[in-house]
């Protein structure tokens, strides 16, 4: 098989807010993909980006009293939690506030302009004169031209659902302001999307077999062919000041290029930036006429994934080509009912993680729901706690755990060679093409199916040697030996096969087997007689009921069921009790691993005690102009009165973490030992608050 080199992305999620779990279901998917095509021996080259640009961003900073650039560099710092934390390994994560953006959209944009495609007019839109700037139509409210109906949005109404222009509204509004907006005109750049070139490209480019699924096919027919071929307008792509954004180039006047022309360009920006780290050429790969360009996004963005975003790339040109898939999902639902923030519905990502709930439980459940359709996915979670307690541990980890320590008691560890006619190892690795199928097609929820179809079947087999008899039989050494090395070939194979959703408990699996890392070939393979595994440990906790009633219900405390995880434990580097390693024993690490830390020196402006914490301190710290909330466990070392002003070095890059009395935005540095005490660590005089530790 001629390996596949792929450029896959997911869509930007857009810097104004924390990740939801929408967010983190199409991550989920795209990784789970990813690593199958990657134990397939593929090339992938996987990136993500914030799409950092626009009005609400920029209304959203004002608000917060921050510059639009702190501003999305702040949501940019929280994304690295989410992204560990649900084993979710992008190659890269960028931002469309970057140089690499701004280079390809200006050039995107010329080369466009270079083959007419792109021309202005004026445009008489509402600007709201105390606010000072244009107005889209979510900032306008008004009366209903048609009904009559108030508090009505600029674009449709939500009481008689008739369709309008902003300007046909009566007696509009800034929602920003309140003031009355006046009609002013202005010079916008359009995409010409209606010339019949584009059009005849998109016809050519939607058909392709496979490039698209029937129902996303289906929509984009709808838009092209809709009124008569007249439903596909040409597309404003540029905005007044102020705005955060990309300037139009070559022009004395101050304009910028609408967010959504810039936001996909960003999937290039995160792979240029990806390649010059790697020593990569970024436009010779792209020019590889074997790159897969792949782009997994929800359904409500599908009209510039299909339609502007090829229409864009084909006519800027080359190095620029056309995506060879867009794969599209559905929507996640809590119970039946629709994700929405502001109902309080759906589920918290972060906190899933504060509560000590398995990622890969998530990951699990996820998997099984998806398939290749635009379908809308439920969490249920009765079902959730069914499928992880009986699927995962009552089914797969079942068969490890009744085998492995007959092997380790009275075997050595060591496996017997496999047995040649037993149907159910020879079945399972039967398996191994159909599954691989599911996967690169996405349908996920059937790979896990047939994987718990043989897990079945490994526990029948189990069932039926009774391998806990044969231990007291004497005389059936040699048959409980046979057994229990079978059902070992059995679980290491259906590992294998959950590799790409579990890529952690995958990783204990190969630890405890003492195999490298599984590819997909080596489903052909099995462990040979005498190959020795090591001790079976607990490999995978149930899901506790306790713990999803937390999840949902938002206004109780958190308690932290597991084992402090972000809890008070690890608030600074030095507290963990005696179990640390002697200073021989503590790996080495390479300059660049330390070279990741941000340890700054800074100012105490505030210490105080935190109600209801045994061992923490909330600090209120200087980083020079900035400050930051750190909570620390050093409240039976320090009366808060003596830490103000004092100076201390804290890891200011390390991601915020919420915990049961605030969010803790860094950690400081402090030694302890076996005996009593807790020491910070200080500068020496003379070091300023925001100077960087090296
Ligand atoms: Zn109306």
């Amino acid at each position: 098989m001629q390996p596949r080199k792929l450029f896959v992305t997911t869509a930007l999620p857009y810097a104004n807010g924390a990740f939801h779990i929408g967010h983190i279901m199409e991550y989920i998917q795209a990784d789970i993909w990813v690593r199958f095509q990657r134990m397939q021996g593929h090339e992938v080259h996987f990136v993500g980006a914030d799409d950092a640009h626009g009005a609400p961003i920029m209304l959203a900073a004002q608000k917060a009293g921050a510059t639009p650039e702190g501003f999305v560099e702040g949501i940019a710092r929280g994304r690295r939690r989410y992204l560990d934390g649900f084993h979710i390994e992008y190659d890269n994560w960028h931002s469309t506030h970057s140089p690499e953006n701004t280079a390809l959209s200006q050039d995107i944009f010329r080369r466009l302009k270079a083959n007419n495609l792109v021309y202005s007019k004026p445009v008489e839109q509402f600007y709201d004169p105390v606010k000072g700037m244009y107005l889209a139509d979510r900032y306008l409210k008004g009366e209903c031209p048609s009904c009559g109906a108030k508090d009505q949005y600029g674009d449709a109404c939500e009481n008689c659902s008739s369709v309008y222009p902003a300007t046909a509204l009566k007696n509009p509004y800034s929602t920003l302001s309140g003031a009355k907006p006046v009609l002013r005109t202005s010079e916008h750049y359009f995409f010409r999307l209606s010339d019949p070139d584009c059009v005849a490209f998109l016809r050519e480019w939607l058909q392709l077999p496979g490039r698209l699924q029937p129902q996303v096919l289906n929509k984009a027919w709808e838009w092209l062919d809709g009124e008569g071929g007249k439903a596909l307008g040409d597309w404003d792509i540029s905005r007044d000041p102020p705005y955060f954004g990309i300037r139009v180039p070559d022009i004395a006047e101050e304009k910028y290029l609408y967010v959504w022309l810039d936001a996909p360009i960003g999937y290039l920006a995160s792979l240029k930036n990806y390649c010059a780290k790697k020593g990569i050429d970024f436009e010779a790969l792209l020019q590889d006429p074997q790159l897969e360009q792949v782009h997994f996004i929800g359904k409500d963005i599908i009209y510039f994934h299909t339609l502007f975003w090829p229409a864009m790339l084909k006519f800027a040109g080359a190095p620029y080509k056309v995506p060879e898939h867009v794969y599209v999902h559905g929507f996640i639902g809590v119970s039946g009912e629709k994700m929405s923030k502001s109902r309080g519905t759906g589920i918290d990502p972060l906190r899933y993680l504060d509560l000590g709930m398995n990622p890969e439980w998530l990951r699990y459940y996820i998997a099984a729901k998806l398939n290749a359709a635009v379908e809308d996915i439920d969490f249920n979670p009765e079902d959730f706690v069914a499928r992880v307690n009986s699927d995962l541990v009552g089914k797969y980890v079942n068969i490890a755990s009744r085998c492995a320590g007959f092997l380790a008691k009275r075997f050595g560890g060591k496996l017997a060679a496999p047995h040649a006619a037993n149907a159910i190892i020879g079945g399972i690795q039967g398996e191994a093409a159909a599954i691989g199928e599911l996967y690169d097609s996405r349908e996920f929820g059937k790979a896990l199916r047939s994987v718990m179809h043989w897990a079945d079947q490994a526990n029948a087999f189990v069932d039926q040697a009774k391998p806990w008899d044969l231990a007291k039989k004497p005389g059936a050494e040699a048959a409980l030996h046979q057994a229990c090395s079978d059902a070992i070939q059995m679980f290491r194979l259906l590992t294998l096969y959950l590799k790409p959703v579990m890529p952690s408990l995958a990783k204990q699996v190969e630890r405890f087997l003492g195999v490298p890392p599984l590819a997909w070939r080596d489903a052909a393979r099995l462990l040979p007689a005498g190959h020795a595994i090591g001790q079976y440990r607990h490999l995978l906790r149930r899901v506790d009921d306790k713990q999803l009633d937390a999840l949902f219900n938002i206004e109780s405390v958190p308690q932290v069921t597991a084992p402090q995880r972000h809890a008070e434990k690890p608030q600074h580097a030095a507290q963990a009790h005696s179990k640390e390693p002697a200073v021989n024993e503590v790996t080495t690490i390479s300059i660049d691993d330390f070279g990741k830390l941000d340890l700054r020196i800074a100012k105490v402006a505030k210490a105080e005690q935190v109600e209801g914490a045994d061992k923490l301190l909330e600090l209120t710290l200087e980083l020079g102009g900035a400050q930051r909330t750190v909570f620390a466990g050093i409240k039976s070392a320090y009366d808060p009165a003596t830490l103000v002003g004092k100076l201390v070095v804290v890891v200011a890059n390390l991601a915020p973490r919420r915990m049961k009395f605030g969010v803790s935005e860094g950690m400081i540095l402090a030694a302890s030992g076996e005996g009593p005490g807790i020491f910070l660590v200080s500068p020496d005089t003379g070091a300023q608050p925001g100077m960087k530790v090296k």
